[in-house]
């Protein structure tokens, strides 16, 4: 027998073609929490955060596209709601 080994299972090949066809983007994308909500006023923060009732000006990447509804916040305002 010759037969080259695959290197990785099935599933694992499976899902490494579809990362081919669609690769993981990542968007520069800006905080959109402004203070004591999110800037489109849909979100009311918990509390209080690092930039206080300023807006955050903190940037990042991340995989949710500019056009996408969900607001998405940076790390610190992320984890000041969670916790
Ligand atoms: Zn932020
Ligand atoms: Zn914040």
């Amino acid at each position: 027998m010759n037969l080259p080994l695959p290197r990785l299972c099935p599933n694992c090949r499976h899902y490494q073609r579809i990362k081919q066809r669609n690769p993981l983007k990542l968007w520069k994308r800006k905080c959109m929490c402004g203070g004591s909500t999110s800037d489109n006023g849909i979100y009311k923060n918990t509390i209080e955060h690092f930039h206080g009732d300023q807006p955050c000006l903190n940037e990042f990447e991340t995989t949710y596209s500019p056009d996408r509804k969900e607001i998405v916040y940076c790390e610190k305002c992320y984890l000041a709601e969670v916790i």
